[in-house]
């Protein structure tokens, strides 16, 4: 049976990555600190012969007996809250914990795949944003903690590629959704529907305008997994391309949820926050003909089941 370590597997996008491996018929291996990670994520794994945990902090060295297949590295604080509250952390996972792992796939001889970020491309000059922008980070904000530990491990990886001839692949991961969001983790979509449910106002921060477009999981999984098993290294975007401003994002799950409580009001605008998000998603099209296949509609009707069963309303 084939191995993958998942690093970050008791994370939400890391938890669904071990559940795909593990039904794709995998020996999986899921690596997490728990500083943002919820064991609860990957509970129902611990029964099954094929899923080992261990709990490790990947930015120090990482040791996994045996062959090695893949290495998925999704371990990083990754809600702007999460990096402002644990910003050294956040740039070790990124730079420290990715060098670790490149250096294990390079001894085991096994393909990596880097999870980075639509934050590379900071506040974008260019929209939509297409891989081969270069992207408008500021490096000392409060972002740049992240933007620039991503942008480190894009760099890293490729010195891999180019040096090492490892066999790496790097996705370019833009707002994701669904089941398994930390409730409190400050972003927008955990925080909408904790308080429409609990009938509080829903911090809408700035005016509103600013724009995101979000994918569901699964969809993200797929698109994962296909870029793992392509021979394409450079990055490739993924993420939903329906754009949207957070006020009607609001207003959708204020629909859905229909709580006449709930209510909007307004926050300030975080700094560097950007104001515009959407993929080119041509570059995964094109390679692995990907596309998302779940709106909006459908993927926020699904999360929401989980939301009820982890927010009790007030
Ligand atoms: N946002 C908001 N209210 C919240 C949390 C976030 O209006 O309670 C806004 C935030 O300013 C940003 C967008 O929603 O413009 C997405 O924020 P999130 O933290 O989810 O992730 P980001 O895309 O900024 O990394």
């Amino acid at each position: 049976m084939k191995k993958v370590l998942i690093t970050g597997a008791a994370g939400f996008i890391g938890s669904h990555l071990c559940d795909r491996f593990i039904k794709e018929g995998y020996h999986v291996i899921g690596m997490d600190n728990l500083i943002t990670g919820n064991i609860k994520n990957i509970e129902h794994l611990f029964p099954l012969e094929n899923f080992e945990y261990y709990h490790h902090d990947v930015s120090k060295f990482v040791h996994v007996p045996g062959e090695l297949e893949y290495i998925l590295h999704f371990a990083s604080p990754a809600s702007p809250i999460d990096y402002l509250k644990m910003p050294i952390q956040t740039l070790k996972v990124g730079s420290l914990g990715t060098h670790n792992l490149l250096g294990l796939a390079k001894s085991k001889n096994a393909r990596v795949l880097i999870a980075s970020t639509s934050e590379v491309y900071g506040d974008p000059l260019v929209h939509p944003q297409r891989e081969d922008y270069w992207g408008n980070v500021n490096p000392i904000g409060p972002r740049g903690v992240y933007d620039e530990a991503k942008r480190f491990q894009e760099a890293i990886t490729m010195a891999y590629h180019t040096y090492h001839g490892l066999e790496t692949r790097i996705v370019r991961i833009f707002n994701t959704y669904g089941p398994r969001m930390r409730v409190e983790d400050g972003r927008v979509l955990p925080a909408f529907f904790s308080q429409a449910i609990r009938g509080e106002g829903l911090t809408v921060f700035g005016e509103g305008d600013q724009t995101r477009s979000f994918c569901y999981v699964d969809d993200l999984v797929e698109g994962i997994y296909r870029l793992l098993l392509s021979d394409y290294h450079l990055p490739v975007n993924m993420g939903n391309p329906s754009e949207i401003t957070i006020m009607q994002f609001a207003q959708e799950i204020l629909a859905l949820v229909n709580n006449p409580k709930a209510h909007i009001i307004y926050n300030p605008l975080p700094i560097d926050d950007p104001k515009q998000r959407k993929p080119d998603i041509t570059k995964a099209k094109e390679l692995l003909g990907w596309t998302p296949k779940v709106d909006r509609a459908e993927g926020l009707i699904r999360t929401y089941e989980y939301f009820k069963k982890v927010v009790s309303p007030n």
